[in-house]
């Protein structure tokens, strides 16, 4: 079939594929553990939920403005002014359906095809087909000093005359890794000195432990205002656990922001008005879930971390944010993907390859679910990986037999 050579050089979403095993082996009845999950279980703030119905109780689900909703800027204004001690206006605001629309839309905004975007790595699965998606060229750039966190060294080493953006995402999906004030600060001037794009993704910027404090990129910049070449991208999805309410923005320039909402005018039009307004509901409501949520994760981090210390050959680094742990399993499977696959098939533990996130070895272990699940998902990884562990283990009333050495 004659299909585009975009469309040929794009992979499926590993973390969506994993999602829908989950669901097929639940639905027959298997006893799987997602340790692979990218959302938080906790329940959506009830002013969203409250702001969707009164809206759908009106009947008047119309089209939406391409850019957003004025009542959800005013909403991101504040939240701009909270976070990032910045007074925006409407034009330097595009809300999206989801964060990913959001760099989606910024992407096509300011790369030509073959131009290239640098993050470092290990990064989240989408960065570099999103790149690829408008012809462009993603440039991952591992830490030289094989940390999960960058030095500067490491992304200028990459930047060259075809790089027009850099990404940055912390706290880190896969790692957890919340970069320091001092790698912000540098990568700001860095980006202005070279007078390229920044895209600071800080979807999880509010999900960080041990006493952290989010991190303002704004706060570095000395370009202000129109000049500035910095997008921020956030949105609901993980800080009110509202992934599958599907709204993310971005706050950048007017120009930028034109040209993106010119973009998504005719990509899908504004997301829909019911899930902004319950965005709305969720900024504007009581923030207590977030603080609850993040320290659920904070504890369940502990748990994680405390549980993969005691297994033998495993290392692992503290997560500082996020729901994430990126583990290195190396001493067990050189491959992530066969290794992922050999969990899934023996104990029914879901786990993210850590090849997908451009770091062979490892596994991505997400800590988002409940405590009974890390505990169990984790013994039963080790049940099926050490070599001494009893022939039997027992899930319910299921006996697992190893038939494997
Ligand atoms: N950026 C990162 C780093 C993410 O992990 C995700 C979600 N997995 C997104 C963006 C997209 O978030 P949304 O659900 O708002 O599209």
């Amino acid at each position: 079939m004659s299909l585009s050579l975009i469309a040929k050089s794009i992979k499926p979403s590993p973390t969506l594929a994993l999602n829908e095993k989950f669901a097929i082996l639940k639905e027959k009845g298997d006893p799987v553990i997602h340790l692979g999950g990218g959302e938080p279980k906790t329940r959506v703030p009830m002013e969203a939920i409250m702001a969707t119905v009164a809206h759908v109780n009106t009947g008047e689900v119309r089209y939406a403005p391409a850019d957003g909703i004025p009542a959800l800027k005013q909403a991101i204004i504040r939240y701009t002014e909270e976070f990032y001690n910045r007074k925006v206006t409407p034009q330097h605001i595009i809300a999206s359906s989801g964060a990913k629309q959001a760099i989606m839309v910024a992407l096509q905004a300011i790369l030509n095809p073959q131009e290239e975007v640098v993050f470092p790595a290990p990064y989240w699965v989408s960065y570099p087909d999103m790149a690829r998606l408008i012809g462009a060229i993603p440039v991952s750039a591992p830490a030289e000093d094989g940390t999960f966190y960058p030095a500067i060294k490491d992304i200028e080493d990459r930047v060259g005359s075809y790089t027009k953006a850099v990404i940055i995402n912390s706290p880190n999906n896969p790692t957890g890794a919340m970069y320091s004030e001092e790698f912000i600060s540098d990568i700001v001037q860095f980006c202005e000195k070279k007078d390229i794009w920044l895209i600071m993704d800080d979807i999880y910027h509010r999900l960080i432990f041990d006493g952290k404090k989010p991190i303002n990129a704004l706060k570095y910049a000395k370009k202000q205002d129109e000049n500035s070449k910095i997008i921020i991208i956030n949105g609901v999805s993980k800080q009110y656990a509202m992934t599958g309410f599907r709204i993310g923005w971005a706050v950048g320039n007017k120009k930028v922001i034109a040209a993106m909402s010119n973009i998504q005018g005719h990509q899908t039009s504004g997301p829909s008005v019911l899930l902004q307004k319950a965005a709305v509901g969720a900024l504007n409501g009581i923030q207590s879930s977030v603080e609850s949520l993040r320290v659920t994760l904070e504890n369940n981090r502990n748990v994680m971390i405390g549980l993969l210390n005691s297994f033998e050959g495993v290392k692992v680094t503290k997560p500082d944010g996020t729901f994430y742990c990126f583990a290195d399993f190396s001493v067990y499977n050189k491959s992530s993907n066969a290794l992922s696959a050999f969990l899934i098939d023996k104990v029914q533990v879901l786990t993210v390859p850590g090849a997908e996130f451009g770091l062979e070895g490892y596994l991505r272990l997400s800590y988002c679910g409940t405590i009974k699940d890390i505990q169990d998902g984790i013994e039963r990884m080790k049940w099926a990986l050490d070599p001494n562990s009893p022939n039997e283990l027992y899930i319910g009333d299921r006996k697992l037999v190893r038939d494997w050495s």
